[in-house]
């Protein structure tokens, strides 16, 4: 089996047994160069080891370029990716600039043959300039064919990954990281794993970036997020990890680094005992998902309780029962919260999402069994909250869309008047539905 090292910019390595790299994304526009320096200063001091950037135009590579260049001179040698979505030649100008960009190929065209000539000649321009690839296939935005042919699935997840593996292969081109990301835990386990074992059965092994997308924020965010990280870090898959969470993108950075030391550090996989003691009640939750969450997604135990003290005092009774109800959801073995998907925000977010986030979920919190989308923007958000009973999208300007499912019941809507609309839209659905 042959183990694929890729290098991004100078110093970063990943796959084949290299430490699992932890990295994160601005959530400022990109345009804004003394902003996104200032960001990726904070996320340097934090230890992000890869930062990405919303790259939506030329523009936003030009100013990308002008960043690496400023971080340079400051001796901030981070490797930049470029975050691109839809347009090839915005992937082909970042592929020049940038130490990686990030893409889905099945997106730079509705033709798949002629996504594959783009994806083709974005490959031979990376083998000249030494840019590295992340092809990533997110749940929520799996495309009508691929949908079509393999449904909306894990399964469909690596099935549209192994195509473009194969155009890889066949130009000999390994500069490659995979990434299947969902924000459902079950969904995002099954895809990986199923990827990494057929690239074992084909004798070969690309890096792999693992994430939980949308997992939202604070105590439930971070639960999710190191319940589905680490039940595979747990085996042995994962090369470079993001955790995703909707608060100021420097947060993420320790627990991606808790959760990513976790098993280095020769813990006992198979606990008999819950009870941690901890320094702080971060580590606390983070050491319980990274312990149980494992165990609870591999059905090896169906329930728990919970013990321990932070600095030394007990943890109220309580906060015990709510940590152990968010582990169970988080692994979606029992639902007794409402559950939200939230995205991290980025340079194309409008307006201020945490604090819109944070105001939903104050609202909602009572809608047991519901899950509500919270997105950034109109051009991935509602494909990316594919598994949401509702959804509240920003489109910019002040303006939000409302979603049922998968369909826009509102659009244009101001936003002081949204989460009305939203309340009242599923207390209309469940009135009909009695
Ligand atoms: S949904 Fe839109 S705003 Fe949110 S992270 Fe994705 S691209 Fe950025």
């Amino acid at each position: 089996m042959k183990r694929i090292q890729v290098r991004i910019g100078d110093q970063l390595i990943l796959g084949n047994g290299a430490p699992v790299a932890i990295q994160t994304m601005c959530n400022c526009n990109t345009n804004d160069v003394d902003a996104a320096f200032a960001q990726c200063q904070a996320m340097h001091a934090a230890g992000a080891q890869l930062i990405r950037l919303t790259t939506q135009g030329l523009r936003e590579v030009a100013a990308l370029g002008e960043l690496k260049k400023r971080l340079l001179q400051a001796g901030i040698t981070t490797p930049l990716v470029a975050d691109v979505h839809f347009r090839s030649d915005v992937a082909l100008a970042a592929a020049k600039v940038a130490d990686k960009v990030r893409i889905n190929p099945g997106n730079f065209h509705k033709d798949h043959q002629e996504a594959m000539r783009i994806f083709r000649e974005l490959i031979t321009l990376c083998k000249n300039t030494g840019c590295v690839l992340r092809i990533g296939i997110n749940h929520g935005s799996l495309g009508e064919r691929i949908t079509r042919l393999h449904g909306d699935t894990a399964h469909g997840m690596v099935e549209a990954m192994k195509e473009w593996v194969q155009v890889c292969r066949e130009m000999e081109f390994d500069q490659v990281v995979l990434s299947l990301k969902a924000s459902n835990t079950v969904v995002m386990v099954a895809a990986y794993r199923e990827l990494y074992q057929w690239m074992e059965e084909q004798g070969y092994a690309y890096p792999l970036h693992l994430g939980v997308t949308e997992a939202g924020n604070g105590r439930s965010g971070r639960i999710k997020s190191a319940v589905g990280l680490a039940t595979l870090l747990q085996d042995g898959i994962g090369d470079t990890i993001r955790v995703s969470l909707t608060e100021n993108p420097v947060n993420e950075l320790p627990v991606a680094n808790f959760i990513a030391r976790y098993f280095e550090r020769g813990k006992d996989q198979r606990p008999t005992t819950f009870s941690y003691d901890a320094p702080d009640m971060d580590s606390y939750i983070l050491e319980a998902a990274s312990h149980i969450g494992p165990l609870l997604m591999d059905h090896l135990v169906d329930d728990f309780e919970l013990q321990g003290t932070v600095q030394g005092e007990p943890i109220p009774t309580e906060e015990l029962q709510d940590i152990h109800d968010e582990l169970l959801q988080a692994a979606r073995r029992r639902f007794t919260k409402c559950e939200y998907i939230a995205c991290p925000s980025c340079g194309r977010t409008l307006f201020d999402i945490e604090a819109t986030f944070a105001e939903v979920k104050r609202r909602t919190a009572h809608l047991q069994g519901l899950v509500i989308g919270v997105m950034g923007c109109i051009v991935n958000g509602p494909g990316e909250m594919a598994d949401a009973d509702y959804g509240y999208v920003g489109e910019g300007a002040g303006k939000v869309s409302i979603y049922r499912k998968k369909e826009r019941i509102y659009q244009g809507i101001p936003q002081e008047e949204a989460i009305d609309l939203l309340l009242n839209l599923i207390e209309n659905d469940r009135d009909s539905a009695r």
